[in-house]
């Protein structure tokens, strides 16, 4: 039954009909008339949807609630386990079945509800950043001298998707429709790339689409694409002696960080334009006197196409053996991270879009534009977006931006779509002090409530409408063009569950 047309869930008398003359004349109407196909559960989808968003509106607090107890429990990456444990206790009490320990990440997990086609997701991730704790107010004030803290607004991501996932599970339990709602719950996205491994794992294979958003300081239906990144210790292991008495002896891996890094800077001038290449020396020696005996500098390098930046990585290799070669030290190379750009999805943002209008932007009460007026003024003011931007919905953009998520790497896997929200006052950046404060107070939360919102009625128009996972499944396939899938994580990588970062 799970596979039934949508207009049969809506009605399941009309598979129980007895007269017969009456069940013909219905279907040669439906046939002539193939208009009036969806006519009757469209009206019942929209209502439906609208009847979604008063309960929504009813149990928000309860999600606010749980948005701010993961902001008050900031965990760095892999290591979220309150953090995945609180929304894994919720999604179980709304009677979602929940496997732990996804791809031998204790954090990670997959709660499901339903049985049947189509298996929509919603993904969640919940991990915070080192060194942005933060009292919610607009005024620099740490709540934790040198601790974490929700700078991406992951506490509202993840409380959003499982929020949305709930309701989508309300929506087909009331009606007695078929499909399967999941929710993925994705640690280490800012550091350790944990879709990726569950994608290795195999999570996502049954999937037909993915939906999630992430925190920004607009509203945005569609998703753009992003850039390719490839990342990578460079571990320099040279000769430890007495810099003053005995220089000769030594072999200096500092050295070759700084030959490695002129080399990098040179090469600036002579890769493509929208290449980006940032790094950090992670060791450099310990004392002026001793000769560096081992020196390391964590590099990442982007660009939009994942050719181009394999081009680019190779050329950077060339620099760390110049390092290596000049200074007679070896080189160690261990691949970090390494991410697949996004591939957006024309069906999906279409959706989104219809549904992000129909529940409207973030509306700040007085206190929050008051917040807002300080915050902003924080920053900058030349780069200030007017602070109206919260209460629109913008068009759905299409240009590349310049970060990377591993949410790309899911969306070469299967048909993907992300929105954003307005939960940072405009203006405000993530991962900063300001988007954190923003992320444990009334305009993330209300900006968590407008994106779980646009979820959850895209996921019902999904589970109503099965031709629009098909008109998902042809977008992917059309801006995929046959390429395929690429991890970049290395055969053998495990999740940097230990590592100190
Ligand atoms: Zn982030
Ligand atoms: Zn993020």
């Amino acid at each position: 039954m799970a596979d039934t047309t949508p207009w049969m869930k809506v009605f399941p008398n009309a598979l129980a009909i007895t007269n017969p003359g009456w069940f013909v004349n219905s279907a040669l109407l439906i046939v002539s008339t193939g208009a009036l196909l969806f006519a009757q559960p469209d009206a019942g989808r929209e209502a439906g949807k609208l009847e979604t968003l008063r309960l929504m509106d009813s149990r928000a607090a309860r999600f606010k609630e749980l948005s701010r107890r993961l902001w008050e429990n900031p965990e760095l990456s892999f290591e979220e386990f309150k953090s995945s444990s609180l929304l894994a206790a919720e999604l179980r009490a709304a009677g979602f079945g929940v496997t732990t320990n996804v791809a031998a990440i204790p954090t990670a997990f997959v709660a499901e509800w339903g049985t049947g086609k189509p298996v929509v997701a919603v993904l969640g991730e919940y991990d915070a950043l080192p060194e942005l704790s933060q009292h919610p107010i607009p005024e620099r004030k740490a709540l934790v001298t040198g601790g974490a803290g929700h700078g991406c607004g992951h506490n509202l991501l993840g409380a959003a998707g499982a929020f949305a996932a709930i309701m989508a599970k309300d929506h087909l339990q009331s009606r007695g429709m078929g499909g399967t709602v999941r929710f993925y719950g994705c640690p280490a996205e800012e550091n350790g790339a944990g879709k990726l491994h569950m994608i290795r794992a195999g999570a996502f294979k049954d999937c037909d689409v993915a939906l999630t958003w992430h925190p920004d300081d607009r509203n945005e239906p569609g998703m753009r694409s992003t850039l390719a990144n490839q990342g990578a210790y460079f571990r320099f292991h040279g000769a430890a002696a007495h810099a003053g008495r005995a220089p000769e002896k030594g072999r200096s891996a500092l050295d070759a960080v700084m030959v490695m890094t002129h080399a990098v800077e040179l090469l600036r001038e002579h890769v493509p334009q929208a290449t980006r290449v940032h790094y950090i020396i992670t060791q450099g020696g310990t004392a002026a006197n001793v000769v560096p005996e081992l020196a390391e500098i964590r590099l990442t390098a982007r660009h939009p196409d994942a050719a181009e930046l394999d081009k680019v990585w190779s050329r950077i290799i060339k620099c760390a053996e110049a390092g290596a070669l000049a200074t007679e030290t070896r080189l160690e190379l261990e691949l970090s991270s390494g991410l697949a750009n996004v591939v957006p999805n024309d069906a999906l943002a279409a959706i989104f879009e219809r549904n992000m209008r129909l529940v409207g932007g973030v509306v700040y009460t007085p206190e929050e534009r008051a917040f807002a007026v300080k915050l902003r003024a924080t920053l900058p003011s030349d780069t200030l977006p007017p602070l109206e931007l919260a209460g629109l919905i913008q068009p759905i953009q299409t240009e590349t931006t310049s970060w990377s998520t591993d949410v790309g790497d899911v969306s070469w896997n299967l048909p993907t779509g992300e929105i954003r929200a307005a939960a940072f006052v405009p203006g405000v950046a993530a991962h900063t002090w300001q988007s954190t404060a923003c992320a444990g107070m009334g305009i993330g939360q209300k900006a968590m409530i407008v994106a779980a919102k646009t979820l959850a009625l895209t996921a019902i128009d999904l589970f109503h409408d099965p031709s629009q996972v098909e008109a998902a499944r042809r977008s992917f396939d059309k801006i995929l063009a046959g390429k395929k899938y690429i991890s970049r994580l290395p055969p053998n990588a495990k999740p940097e569950l230990k590592k100190t970062r």
